[in-house]
């Protein structure tokens, strides 16, 4: 147990959490075969795909035939928009989320109660299995309009029994006067954000001893290893990093355990692939690639072989905090143009479809990010705009740059500089 600081943490399921390998293989292809059937009896996507692969469901015999299903891409999600990859009926669904940013059509997935009784549960293993308990006040300093999984982090604390402040986005100095008179314990939020909270304390001059915070618990952004030192030396915290996917559940996929060495992968509910992007070629132990999932157990949204686009890579030796579920590398990379910044999620798609709305803009276009500590703070668009505004009036000029600005925010949900450029 040398690998563990500090004191052994508990585990929120051990029974599935340390279970022996070999049942856990058992336990996936039994619920893989339920999934399977139940996605060809009520998606046509699916009974499709299957059909056209000559495939019946029956064919699964083991874990080893995986490799038979065809993938699943998000175009595929985007193209059955909005119901068409659900495979209960709508009276059954009680919760339809909606990713922003998204380009095209956009995603809407479902959740029955029970997907939703288990994504709780998920992330409450994440934060009982890093130490939090009903001892805890947890401030979670994440966009409750825009991030999804705000709400997610609020009802799994409770389920623990911890306190919730739902800190949301409010300033700097808003969450750092939280943290003094509540003595929060655990800061849940986007890196980026944590690290602007921390450089604010710093500015006020302040102790971080002084502050009762000991957790943090990050995601919904790449954060290098240089993030997490300068977030654990500067507000006197173990920050643990939490992965989830936009298109399934975000967060809850995996998270990190004291260990730290991966994030364990919930293999009782996510079957882990990694695949050559290229060829789609399936990768062995250890090996970088894309990671596909299969959803084990999702009733309302089930999932097949989906291409998530991160890149990482799995492994399966014994982890010094005894769980036996897989761990992936932190995911720092994708295989599409996406982009984080401070959180959003940019795809290159969408800003070409803001500007084919907008005359005498683009197509053309160059992004630029500005980066801190090596993650993406500021993005700007060099847009490629027509003569005659370039040329023209500059009071013209300006508000055609000020137009611009206002229709990206509004589909990015970001505050992007524009800087307009002769086209080519
Ligand atoms: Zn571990």
């Amino acid at each position: 147990m040398g690998a563990l600081r500090g004191a052994v943490m508990p585990i929120f399921k051990p029974d599935v959490e340390t279970m022996e390998r070999k049942d856990l293989k058992e336990l996936q292809i039994e619920r893989l075969q339920i999934v399977v059937n139940q996605a060809y009896a009520n998606v046509d996507f699916y009974r499709r795909k299957f059909d056209e692969a000559g495939l019946s469901p029956d064919d699964l015999k083991g874990l080893d035939d995986l490799g038979k299903i065809p993938f699943t891409t998000r175009k595929d999600l985007m193209d059955n928009y909005p119901y068409g990859m659900f495979a209960v009926p709508l009276r059954d669904v009680v919760r339809l989320q909606f990713p922003l940013g998204m380009h095209g059509n956009p995603i809407v997935i479902g959740y029955t109660r029970e997907d939703l009784k288990i994504w709780r549960e998920l992330v409450a293993r994440i934060m009982v299995g890093i130490g939090v308990t009903e001892h805890d006040i947890i401030q979670v300093a994440f966009n409750y309009g825009l991030f999804m999984g705000a709400i997610r982090f609020s009802q799994s604390a409770e389920l623990i029994g911890a306190a919730v402040v739902p800190s949301s986005i409010a300033s700097a100095d808003v969450q750092i006067r939280i943290m003094q008179d509540f003595r929060s314990t655990v800061l849940t939020s986007t890196p980026s954000f944590a690290l602007h909270i921390m450089e604010t304390i710093r500015e006020k001059g302040l102790d971080p001893k002084n502050l009762s915070l000991k957790t943090g618990l990050f995601g919904a952004e790449p954060w290098p290893e240089t993030v997490r030192q300068a977030l654990e030396e500067n507000l006197g915290i173990q920050a643990y990093d939490i992965y989830g996917v936009m298109e399934l559940i975000e967060p809850g996929v995996s998270g990190e355990c004291p260990a730290r060495r991966g994030l364990h992968i919930f293999e009782d509910h996510f079957l882990p692939e990694i695949i050559d992007p290229q060829t789609g070629r399936v990768l062995g132990e250890g090996q970088e690639g894309e990671l596909v999932l299969t959803t084990l157990t999702t009733s309302a949204y089930p999932l097949l072989r989906y291409r998530t686009s991160d890149v990482t890579a799995l492994h399966t030796e014994p982890c010094a905090c005894g769980r036996t579920l897989t761990r992936m590398d932190r995911v720092l990379r994708r295989t599409d143009q996406m982009i984080s910044v401070r959180g959003i999620n940019v795809f290159p798609e969408k800003i070409t479809e803001v500007l084919s709305g907008i005359p005498d803009a683009g197509p053309g276009y160059a992004l630029k990010a500005r980066t801190k500590y090596g993650m993406n703070d500021q993005l700007s668009v060099q847009v490629e705009t027509a003569a005659k505004i370039l040329e023209g009036r500059e009071d013209q000029r300006t508000s055609f740059q000020e137009g611009l600005q206002l229709a990206f925010r509004r589909a990015l949900g970001l505050r992007v500089e524009v800087e307009l450029i002769k086209g080519a």
